[in-house]
């Protein structure tokens, strides 16, 4: 098993917002090293936060197709 070292792998189902746990979609590559991972709803959330402290954003909410909108709308 070799180290992944482009940060464009792929989200999977494993990776889960850091703010509510749903399935993330962002994946926010920091100035610092340090990465975070986002749900679609908080991702927009903080957009415009992270673009300032980020280095990459990698958005792939576009894979998003089930409309399951209500389940992602808890505030926290
Ligand atoms: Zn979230």
């Amino acid at each position: 098993m070799t180290t992944v070292l482009t940060p464009a792998s792929p989200l999977t189902a494993a990776d889960r917002c850091d703010r509510c746990g749903a399935q993330a979609y962002l994946r926010v590559v920091l100035a610092s090293g340090g990465e975070l991972l986002f749900c679609a709803h908080h991702g927009r959330k903080f957009e415009p936060e992270l673009k300032k402290i980020a280095v990459e954003i990698q958005d792939e909410s576009g894979r998003l197709t089930t409309p399951n909108a209500t389940a992602a709308e808890e505030e926290r």
